[in-house]
């Protein structure tokens, strides 16, 4: 049966990277190498244009049905008046949650090719390949009880409630082991046993986990370290897992290490490695319309999709290769520019990976 991939370009540079993306799926349904039904759907400000909602209910029920959700990005200045609810972030947000995508996959990969374009001295950072796991429906973004009071004295007080079950934490622990198995074999649980119950847990849990796969080398890390060694010597991390908060943290400090916000994807996945794919930046109005955007972090989100969801590691290999081929030609999109090298369009660039594929 074929797969089914739900594709929602959303808006502003949205549409244009995935155009070059959906090339690349074309291009191996073509050649016979992936049996899988392409459909689109609108979501974001698109989806409140042709519905009246972020996440139209037509949008959502072919989430629901799809193997796998190829997402471009959402937002722009025309919908930053509407109300919270018809925001084109509700689109995104409701996906994540209706879907139960619990596990962000978020990968900082440096081309050694862009080695300039990061802050950090190029023998730091070239050739990094880390894969941060952060837990990405529970934590302290949704525990309970959370508000603001005024005491009895009249004074206020805010708080928000750090909470993990067993069970959320051994579904994004397995998950993180799992990428381990299919990458070095290394993981770093990020914590901080020595000050949080939750955290003492948490190690607890991962390290029962452990017992399933003898083959990944477990490490544990406080958070604040973490931070620190991230900036450090990056390299040494290969798998790292932690809750929401700390991921959310880290995964930005660990992207912004290669310095190019259009290289970089991410999936979100549930429970039975359904997920989204999306590259990490969003919808760019600034340059949306002006055929520069880079398309590679979508690119490269396919690649993740084919590899996590759809079972086609050896594509996605091929992919991430070619990849690295159009870099080394030299060709660059405005973002990534640099000395010698060819600047190219969004759909040139697209066109170069196919071509190498
Ligand atoms: P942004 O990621 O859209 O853009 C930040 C900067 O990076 C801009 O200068 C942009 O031109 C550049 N950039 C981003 N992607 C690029 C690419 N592929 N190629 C070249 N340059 C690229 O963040 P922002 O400007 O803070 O937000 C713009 C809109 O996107 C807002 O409406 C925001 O809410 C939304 N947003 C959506 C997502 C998402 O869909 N997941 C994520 C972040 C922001």
């Amino acid at each position: 049966m074929s797969l089914k991939i739900a594709v929602m370009p959303g808006d502003g540079i949205g549409v244009e990277i995935i155009a070059e993306a959906v090339k690349v799926l074309e291009h191996y349904k073509s050649n016979g190498r992936l049996d899988a039904e392409l459909t689109n759907a609108p979501v974001g400000g698109a989806g409140y244009d042709a519905a009246g909602k972020p996440l139209p209910d037509e949008t959502l029920a072919l989430a629901k049905a799809s193997d796998a959700i190829l997402f471009g990005a959402i937002g722009g200045p025309e919908y930053d008046g509407l109300a919270r609810e018809l925001r084109p972030e509700k689109g995104l947000l409701g996906l994540r949650s209706e879907l139960e995508l619990f596990a962000n996959l978020r990968p900082a990969i440096l081309y050694p090719q862009l080695a300039d374009a990061s802050s950090l001295k190029p023998e730091v950072v070239s050739g990094l390949d880390i894969m941060i796991v952060r837990e990405l429906t529970g934590g302290i973004y949704f525990g309970e009880p959370r508000g603001i009071e005024t005491d009895a004295s009249g004074e206020r007080k805010g708080f928000n409630t750090l909470v993990y079950k067993e069970s959320e934490i051994d579904r994004i622990s397995r998950v993180a082991f799992d990428i381990a198995m299919k990458r070095g074999k290394r993981l770093c649980s990020v914590d901080k046993a020595n000050v949080l119950e939750v955290s003492e847990l948490w190690r607890e849990v991962v390290v029962k986990a452990s017992a399933d796969y003898p083959e990944v080398e477990l490490s544990h890390m406080y958070v604040d370290n973490a931070a620190m060694q991230l900036v450090k010597w990056p390299k040494q991390f290969d798998v790292m897992v932690t809750k929401n908060m700390f991921g959310d943290i880290l995964s930005d400090c660990a992207a912004m290490l290669t310095g190019s916000i259009g290289m970089l994807p991410s999936a979100s996945l549930d429970a039975n490695s359904k997920g989204m794919y999306e590259p990490i930046h969003g919808s760019a109005p600034d340059i949306a319309g002006k055929g520069i955007a880079n398309p590679l972090a979508t690119i490269l989100s396919v690649a993740m999709m084919l590899r996590y969801s759809l079972d086609h590691a050896e594509l996605a290999d091929e992919i991430d290769a070619a990849v690295g081929r159009v870099l080394d030609k030299g060709l660059r999109t405005p973002d990534i520019m640099a000395n010698g090298c060819k600047e190219v369009g969004t759909v040139e660039m697209g066109e170069a990976v196919l071509a190498e594929l």
